[in-house]
């Protein structure tokens, strides 16, 4: 297929308009909320109406699912998806720009949803533009380019257009890394509960390392020598205040517990190394382990990708019992049953299996030559990850894009998206699809 026109004369030529679309989509806060018009808030509802009315005015053919999700076409044939979220974390309050509004300061552009997925979601409205306003012809082939409106809390949202849509043929979704991720872990949530004679709360979220911990304790059941040199030995920080303690350790994504130092999990070995005992802590501490891999339920499996993980992110005490949440990272080659199996005592929410496409495989491959060509760098590999994507929700998808490497903060306060990454995103969308439909 001979393509009759210069990608970057025309991305060039796009740039003002790319910033001012995801400007766009900043300004909308599509954060979850509740009401009784919209799925998931009227912020998001007006992002989607939004794009897609962007796209209707470059003269692509677009459709409303609901305000569950939307998307746009470009070309007939074979289905190549693109699925995109317009959601957003809540932005939290430390920035130092407003959330919501997209500055730009030096060569980097901030603002929730800039990095995560919006400035993807932006570049692939104008990667269509471009293979429409140079009638680009796909080899009898249609791209799709989908709009998630739920994809932080649930994928609700890709639930609604499976039910509502055919499945595409091949897809990528550009909410990841580049240059492109073969593998994701299987993923089981939950929580625990059991009596305690403890007061304690700690953790943010579920999905995270607890960072810190808060303990009320009768302080005749526990040697506090042994308790503080044992945290103290560990690197954690405690500190005795008005009436109870404080244990600091280290936040860190649930997928990457190594890099943290849990202080809910090192706060209850020290508790019991101390003498202090009750039905929490016997039963915790045949659940969770310090080296984070399950080696106490029997689940630490391994492969050349990875290890299983296993993290407590939040606890909390009422009327003498004590709840807590768990998240289980399971390597890609797993058994997912065997593993919920072991499970005994805890209650399961949510398994999600495994996903694994093989190197030489025809959707990795083709995404893979596309980054290449684009990159020049031949070296670059797929990459397994410990966390999920919207590529789970579908047979034949995978994440391409749109880090380059992890710094974009996203969920973070300061979000961004470097100008240059942006549009080199474009460039790498474009190729992905003409890739795809060779
Ligand atoms: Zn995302």
């Amino acid at each position: 297929m001979v393509i009759h026109m210069n990608v970057d004369n025309e991305i060039n030529k796009n740039k003002g308009l790319l910033i001012d679309i995801l400007s766009n989509l900043v300004s909308f806060e599509s954060v979850l909320k509740e009401d009784d018009e919209t799925p998931f808030g009227i912020e998001t509802k007006k992002c989607l109406d939004y794009a897609l009315n962007t796209c209707k005015s470059f003269g692509l053919n677009t459709k409303n699912l609901d305000d569950y999700c939307g998307y746009v076409e470009y070309g007939d044939g074979k289905e190549i998806g693109v699925v995109c979220h317009l959601d957003v974390v809540p932005a939290g309050d430390t920035w130092k720009t407003p959330p919501f509004k997209l500055t730009k300061i030096d060569d980097k552009l901030y603002g929730r949803g800039t990095s995560d997925d919006k400035g993807a979601s932006a570049a692939m409205i104008i990667a269509l533009k471009i293979l429409k306003d140079n009638n680009i012809d796909l080899n009898n082939h249609k791209v799709r380019l989908i709009f998630g409106c739920n994809e932080e809390t649930g994928s609700l949202c890709m639930k609604h257009y499976k039910e509502k849509e055919k499945p595409f043929e091949y897809g990528f979704t550009p909410d990841g890394d580049f240059p492109c991720i073969n593998g994701e872990k299987g993923h089981i949530t939950g929580t625990f509960k059991y009596k305690t004679s403890l007061e304690i709360e700690g953790g943010v979220v579920s999905n995270a390392v607890a960072g810190k911990v808060k303990i009320k304790v009768d302080n005749t059941k526990f040697d506090k020598e042994i308790f503080d040199k044992y945290l103290n030995d560990n690197g954690l920080t405690v500190n005795y205040l008005d009436n109870y303690i404080e244990v600091i350790g280290k936040s860190a994504h649930a997928s990457t517990p190594d890099i943290g130092k849990n202080a809910i999990t090192f706060a209850i070995y020290a508790l019991n190394k101390a003498g202090y005992q009750d039905e929490l802590i016997n039963n915790y501490i045949k659940i969770f382990d310090l080296n984070n891999n399950g080696e106490n339920l029997g689940i630490n499996i391994s492969d050349k990708f990875g290890d299983l993980t296993i993290v407590n992110g939040k606890i909390d005490t009422s009327n003498g019992y004590a709840m807590g949440t768990f998240d289980i990272r399971v390597p890609v080659s797993a058994d997912i049953e065997s593993i919920i199996n072991k499970l005994h005592g805890l209650k399961i929410d949510r398994a999600d299996k495994p996903l694994y496409y093989d190197e030489n495989s025809f959707l990795v491959k083709r995404l893979m030559d596309a980054y290449q060509k684009v990159t020049n760098d031949y070296d670059s590999k797929p990459k397994v990850i410990g966390g999920g994507t919207y590529a789970k929700s579908f047979d034949n998808c995978v994440a391409f894009g749109c880090e380059f490497e992890k710094t974009n903060n996203i969920h973070e306060p300061n979000e961004f998206v470097k100008i240059d990454e942006l549009l080199l995103q474009v460039k790498l969308y474009i190729e992905a699809i003409l890739s795809l439909s060779k």
